[in-house]
């Protein structure tokens, strides 16, 4: 008898003595505490002296160095707001390459030359530290020479207090190198990045008069996630140890009736979410939309749009503040890209665009007819980016967990294709039908593209198969895994588009200084890259097997898992457009592939074992017992004198369950076998390959003869938390 299981059933059934609406709501309005825990302007403007005030939102501007003497009195500054709110720590907040955030605290406490007892934050402290991170993912960066990571200030994002428990700490945003500077983290290649296309797009701004000073690109996420009960999850050591479910028959009831999209929100989910968006405002995450998503038990949060570092920081801290909430709520959350075997998986859409400091969004088309070569030339850019180097982009979403989503027949294939809309793509054609070398072809087009704005979003958002879709003023990247960082894509983003406009621009500018008009020139040159990108764009069925062939017969690459994805990393193409944009080195390039391989085959290797251990520790021995009822079942009826006619439903259910369980064994014993001799490859790629091509084909054996078992099982001795008790139970 599976104790867990029905302890587990058990537990939820007295949920409801549980008040799930121990957080009170606020009676304020959430613009009244909305970032009231974060270093923002408007604290600063009150902490700061004047003088030192300015300059700080100069150098933020600017992304300039601050000099010592305005560092010490930020700190003095952060040190005073933060005490006033009760914090007695600091912390460096880093995003290791890991995907997920790190913290070392340290007590502003401490003691004088007189051993006094003073608090204490200066300047150097705020601006540097050296958390003992060793045990950080570096892929070999720091192991030859200098063991030690460093944690330095990012004045971009700003600080704030994070609360846990009843304890208070100043988290610092910082970026995480080594000794001379190589990045250990995401940031770093990212704020990079920012500044790379954000210098290319504001040259390409002057064609446009804008007056436009600064440009900012910007991201809103989109963040899917399950919720299941915390009793739940603790029963299934697979939620535990792999975020994801590795066996699990398929529910009677899944999503095939669509009833829980858009549904009402469940009192209890209502709850966490209401905490959890008190959390956010309170740091400043500007959350707005809540709502279910497609799957049973899955649910999505979505903010308004930020400039891309700190929406990606907003992104990290929710990340960890939804599992802290869900914990006070007796719940978990599952951030896994697939924690349910046939159900929806969950995804982190990434809208993202550019915008001036004079508030043009670069990608809206404009009312005005004028302003639309400007935004032609930023959307064609665009596009021609993902063209040249989709299989970058298709390699900055690669993971272990993403596989499961990417090209297996749900959410966006692996296939990198762009979508733009009917209207959009009649624009295009008619550009490319056209010579485009004469005034009057810019008058012709840009009248034709005045009528864009007026199709409101016309059937942009539409189509839902496919990866990269263009949504009326922003680009949508729906490849990213609900679990990742979303720097990794968001850098490819900056970076690819970046040197596009680059090469845009110097085209553009040889015209010009052939005496071509301005107008014409840039025409000229976005209709050949019209041209030259049209492959990349589709509008049909992303999903089909018609799409899969016609891409091939384009030339598209289709990457289906993480090992032959990721190769595009260390391509010579990446290494060209990287190293020379100064956004990595070649030597961070690799050692970032490493790490991305490496926590492939972790990950991969975690599930095998965690698997390995369902089938012998709690599928095999119950199914045996089982097997000895049928079987004592069967000597009794016989020896009581029914014939073997009668005795059909006895027999096969146990030649059924002895195939199951026999061929669920062998596999599991063949895959430890496979695992060993993999483990023993020096070079990593064959490791990940081997795991890829030899190790993850046993597990889809493996779970299959599972749930065939589940499926004969008396349900009263099954040992694991069935989907439809995890999924349904509220
Ligand atoms: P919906 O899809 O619900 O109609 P929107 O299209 O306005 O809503 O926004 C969807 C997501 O796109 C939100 O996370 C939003 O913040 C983001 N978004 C909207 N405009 C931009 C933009 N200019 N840059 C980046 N993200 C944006
Ligand atoms: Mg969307």
């Amino acid at each position: 008898m599976s104790h867990t299981r029905f302890n587990a059933i058990e537990a939820l059934a007295h949920r409801n003595d549980f008040d799930i609406n121990f957080v009170e709501q606020p009676s304020d309005p959430i613009s009244d505490y909305f970032g009231k825990n974060v270093f923002g302007d408007r604290v600063m403007k009150k902490y700061l002296p004047e003088e030192a005030y300015i300059k700080v939102k100069a150098a933020i501007q600017a992304g300039s160095k601050l000099s010592r003497d305005v560092a010490n009195e930020v700190a003095y500054a952060m040190k005073q707001w933060a005490m006033d709110k009760g914090a007695t720590h600091f912390a460096h907040w880093f995003q290791p390459l890991t995907g997920r955030t790190a913290e070392k605290h340290d007590s502003f406490f401490t003691l004088d030359r007189n051993g006094q007892a003073i608090e204490e934050f200066s300047g150097d402290v705020l601006a540097q530290q050296e958390p003992d991170g060793s045990s950080f993912p570096g892929g070999g960066l720091r192991s030859t020479f200098e063991a030690r990571g460093y944690t330095a200030w990012d004045p971009s994002s700003p600080a704030f207090i994070l609360e846990v428990g009843n304890g208070k700490t100043l988290c610092i945003p910082t970026i995480f190198v080594t000794y001379s500077g190589e990045a250990l983290d995401y940031k770093l290649p990212l704020l990079k990045s920012q500044a790379y296309v954000e210098q290319a797009a504001l040259e390409v701004c002057q064609y446009f008069d804008l007056g436009a000073t600064k440009v900012q690109t910007t991201l809103g996420w989109e963040q899917e996630y399950f919720l299941v009960d915390e009793a739940m999850f603790n029963a299934r050591p697979d939620l535990v140890l792999a975020g994801r479910t590795l066996v699990g028959k398929y529910s009677p009831k899944g999503q095939q009736l669509d009833d829980h999209y858009f549904g009402s929100i469940p009192e209890r989910v209502f709850a966490f979410m209401r905490d959890l968006e008190i959390e956010c405002h309170q740091l400043g995450i500007p959350a707005r939309t809540r709502h279910n998503e497609v799957g049973p038990g899955q649910y999505e949060l979505a903010p308004m749009f930020e400039e891309v570092n700190v929406a990606v920081d907003h992104n990290q801290l929710l990340m960890d503040l939804m599992e802290r909430v869900a914990r006070r709520h007796k719940l978990r959350v599952l951030l896994h890209e697939k924690p349910f075997g046939g159900v929806n998986g969950s995804g982190k859409h990434n809208n993202w665009s550019m915008a001036t400091n004079t508030g043009v969004n670069l990608l809206s088309p404009g009312k005005e007819p004028n302003k639309n070569l400007r935004f032609l030339t930023f959307f064609v850019n665009t596009i021609q980016a993902v063209y040249r180097y989709a299989d970058l982009l298709r390699a900055s979403v690669a993971s272990a967990g993403n596989d499961h989503r990417l090209g297996a027949n749900e959410a966006p294939p692996a296939i990198i294709s762009v979508f733009i809309g009917e209207t959009l793509t009649q624009v295009l054609d008619n550009i490319e039908e056209g010579a485009e070398d004469s005034v009057e072809d810019v008058k012709r087009v840009l009248d034709l593209l005045s009528q864009v704005p007026n199709l409101e979003k016309d059937n942009t958002d539409r189509n839902r198969t496919s990866p990269f879709a263009f949504t009326g003023n922003k680009f949508e990247i729906r490849m990213v895994g609900s679990q990742m960082n979303c720097s990794a894509p968001m850098t490819v983003m900056n970076t690819i588009v970046g040197r596009q406009l680059r090469d845009f621009k110097r085209a553009v500018d040889a015209q010009i200084e052939q005496g071509r008009d301005k107008d014409t020139a840039i025409l000229n040159v976005i209709e050949s890259y019209i041209v030259e990108s049209k492959a990349i764009r589709f509008e049909g069925d992303g999903y089909s097997q018609a799409w899969e062939d016609e891409a091939a017969k384009r030339g598209l690459t289709n990457a289906k898992n993480t090992p032959e994805a990721l190769k595009s990393y260390i391509s010579d193409s990446t290494k060209e457009l990287l190293v020379n944009s100064g956004v990595m080195s070649k030597t961070e390039l690799e050692a970032h592939y490493d790490v991305k391989v490496e926590n492939y085959i972790l990950t991969i290797q975690i599930e095998a074992r965690t698997l390995g251990e369902l089938c012998t520790n709690y599928i095999l021995p119950a199914a045996l017992d089982y097997q000895t009822r049928i079987a004592n079942n069967l000597i009794t009826l016989q020896e009581a004198g029914l014939e073997s006619e009668l005795l059909k439903v006895q027999t096969t259910l146990l030649k059924n369950m002895q195939h199951h369980i026999s061929i669920m064994q062998t596999t599991a014993e063949q895959m430890i076998e496979e695992r060993k001799v993999a483990n023993k490859l020096e070079d990593l790629e064959e490791r990940a390959d081997m795991y890829c091509n030899k190790v993850r084909p046993l597990m889809e054996t493996i779970r299959y003869h599972a749930d065939k078992i589940e499926h004969y099982m008396d349900d009263q001795e099954w040992p694991l938390v069935k989907y439809r008790e995890m999924m349904f139970i509220r």
